[in-house]
């Protein structure tokens, strides 16, 4: 190798570096810009000037009565989110109202495969039937409710859901979007998309179009071909739901909390169409996710990269401490560390939920108000 040869490439390699840095640096603007866009012409310009990092939480441990859920959209607004996620447990438009009166961000949960009358519910494999949520979890204390199951020890989930493929997952979702959009709100989050042993659905139509499938991709192994396919269904679902509600409400910001997981391909939510892709960072329960997978998994919810321009990267942390996930409570100064590791990691979003058990503590509540803070 010739010393002019080796100066060349190192220019070259200096080229590129600076170039790389510049298209990143306009990516980022460029993600700033849409996202203080989409913000004033929802909310006006007073939270646009004050945020241009969306900070979401959400509260199923909160009492639902109109008092109590404006006093939970004050006490999330001084802890420093500008976004609330209402769940099924809230259905009313004095929510979108109450977040407009003190300027955050208003986000209706929809679960676009919850069980419907008449509609097809999803299959699992055969096996599967003897693992924990599809037979009682009962006092099983490795079980992970929808978070990646623990190695050696398979799971699916409790809820039952509807297939993916079924004609009406699409309608019912849109059913909910016009609620929404009709309520005031400004965005909806995707939540239970994905299948229910977090793999496949052996439903006779599932079943027949992967076969389809298979015999058009021979030349994939038989099981890399399952995996594309399944895959392939949630991302074509999730493009079909963008499309639908932008046609309902143009204006209306889409999100996900990409749950449950699945296995196939942890990350597949990079591929799925949405504004914001909430991505599980660090998970409720026992074992504590440890900090270094917290990083990692920070790192490629922030960075990606997504298939689609202009999805920003959601890192989510799960935070539980009371009743019976009382032991699963992780401490102010970990819950610091989780938020500190968001913002080091670039993160233009975040989402930390559930509001109730971070209420519950004064040290966790401040933890979090600091670590919210440092996520500029
Ligand atoms: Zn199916």
């Amino acid at each position: 190798m010739s010393m002019s040869w080796t100066a060349s490439r190192l220019h070259a390699d200096a080229v590129i570096m600076i170039l790389t840095r510049m298209s990143e640096a306009l990516l980022q603007m460029k993600r700033a810009l849409i996202l203080r866009l989409i913000l004033v012409s929802l909310v006006g310009g007073a939270l646009a000037e004050a945020a241009d990092v969306l900070k979401v939480t959400a509260s199923w441990n909160l009492p639902s009565s109109e008092k109590g859920i404006r006093q939970a959209v004050g006490k999330a607004k001084e802890l420093g989110f500008n976004a609330y996620a209402f769940t099924g447990f809230h259905r009313s438009a004095i929510l979108a109202d109450e977040c407009r009166k003190q300027g955050l961000f208003s986000i209706r949960v929809i679960e676009p495969l919850r069980k419907q009358p008449d509609a097809r519910l999803q299959v699992i494999e055969k096996g599967e039937e003897t693992w924990p949520g599809f037979v009682p979890v009962g006092s099983d204390s490795l079980y992970q409710h929808g978070g990646e199951p623990l190695p050696q020890h398979p799971e699916i989930s409790t809820h039952e859901l509807v297939c993916p493929r079924d004609a009406g997952v699409v309608e019912y979702a849109v059913s909910e979007v016009r609620k929404a959009s009709s309520n005031g709100f400004d965005g909806v989050c995707w939540d239970f998309l994905g299948y229910r042993n977090y793999r496949s659905c052996a439903c006779a139509d599932c079943l027949a179009a992967l076969a389809e499938y298979q015999a058009k991709h021979s030349d994939l192994p038989a099981d890399q071909a399952k995996a594309a396919f399944y895959e392939d269904g949630l991302v074509d679902l999730y493009a079909k739901l963008y499309a639908a509600t932008k046609e309902v409400n143009p204006k209306m910001t889409v999100l996900s909390h990409v749950l449950p997981p699945y296995l196939p391909n942890l990350f597949y939510g990079r591929r799925v169409k949405v504004d914001y892709c909430a991505m599980t960072v660090c998970w409720f329960l026992q074992p504590h996710w440890p900090l270094d997978k917290v990083t990692e998994r920070t790192r490629i919810t922030v960075q990606g990269p997504y298939a689609n321009a202009g999805t920003i990267g959601m890192p989510m942390i799960g935070y539980y401490n009371s009743g019976e996930m009382a032991p699963h409570r992780r401490s102010a100064e970990r819950v610091l560390q989780e938020l500190q590791i968001v913002a080091e990691q670039g993160a233009r979003s975040v989402m930390i939920c559930e509001l109730g058990d971070i209420l519950a503590d004064p040290a966790v509540s401040e933890a979090v108000r600091k670590g919210l803070a440092a996520i500029r």
